[in-house]
């Protein structure tokens, strides 16, 4: 069995003992209709800290399309099966449209979490074999998840709108920061709405939720919360990470060095 160093805890398929690692942090974000100048600060901030982030994509967008044809960014996509979607009347549409806007993409989380035995499968037959289709709010070693339909799934761990739906500020505390430092897979998931506005909590969403798609900068300038916030608390979260010296790492980088592991590629590729 070969180690690796920095091995993100991993439940063996004999489900003997879990190989625990450093914090494995990856910033990932739910598109969701945003606008281009939204998905734009969003990227660059992220990228400016030399972060490459995943983006779950809803829709056409030619600024989404440039990071990823520049390589700059992983590529995911963000069914909706809800009733009145915008990208299809069934789940193989909705996958369908989805990859033919973005063929490169290499994982799957849906709008609001949706999901089904029968949907999952879908997903695989549509060629993918990851998801980030389920929220696991601050549990310390969280691991990859073997599906039985073949796709491995990587929870969340943290999220900008579970946040203040759980009434918590967006100021970091020491709870919050010894949580954060645990071993096991930190996936962050933000709505570039949600950074680009710094929104507070439900309240302020609702003031600017209506300029979801078509905000531009200067919407972001005139009607971004300047007190704390999504933006400000992701910022103090790259703080945290910086003092424990724990680096970020991207989607494509913890794939590859996932795969790199023998024992894991075993137990993960059942079909
Ligand atoms: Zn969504």
């Amino acid at each position: 069995m070969r180690q690796h160093d920095n091995c993100t805890p991993v439940l063996r398929g004999d489900g003997q003992a879990t190989t625990l690692g450093k914090p494995q942090v990856i910033v990932t974000g739910d598109v969701d209709w945003a606008s281009d100048a939204l998905i734009e600060r969003f990227c660059d901030d992220l990228l400016a800290r030399g972060i490459r982030p995943t983006l779950f994509a809803t829709h056409r967008s030619d600024r989404l399309r440039s990071y990823v044809d520049a390589d700059a960014i992983d590529i995911g996509i963000h069914p909706n099966c809800f009733d009145g979607s915008d990208q299809g009347k069934d789940a193989d549409e909705v996958l369908s449209f989805l990859l033919g806007l973005y063929p490169e993409a290499t994982i799957s989380r849906s709008h609001g979490y949706y999901d089904n035995s029968r949907f999952a499968a879908r997903v695989f037959a549509h060629g993918l074999r990851y998801d980030s289709n389920t929220c696991h709010i601050g549990l310390p070693a969280i691991a990859p998840i073997p599906m039985w339909t073949g796709i491995t799934r990587l929870p969340v761990f943290w999220e900008d709108d579970i946040h203040w739906a759980q009434g918590k500020r967006f100021v970091m505390d020491q709870a919050f920061r010894e949580t954060l430092t645990t071993p096991g897979l930190k996936i962050l998931d933000i709505h570039p709405v949600h950074y680009g506005f710094n929104v507070d909590g439900a309240a302020h969403y609702e003031v600017i939720k209506a300029m979801t798609c078509t905000a531009t900068h200067d919407d972001l300038r005139r009607h971004a919360n300047a007190g704390p916030g999504v933006a400000t608390f992701l910022t103090s979260i790259f703080d945290c990470l910086d003092d424990a010296k724990i680096a970020v790492t991207s989607f494509r980088d913890w794939k590859s060095r996932f795969e790199s592991i023998s024992t894991c590629a075993s137990i993960w590729s059942p079909r």
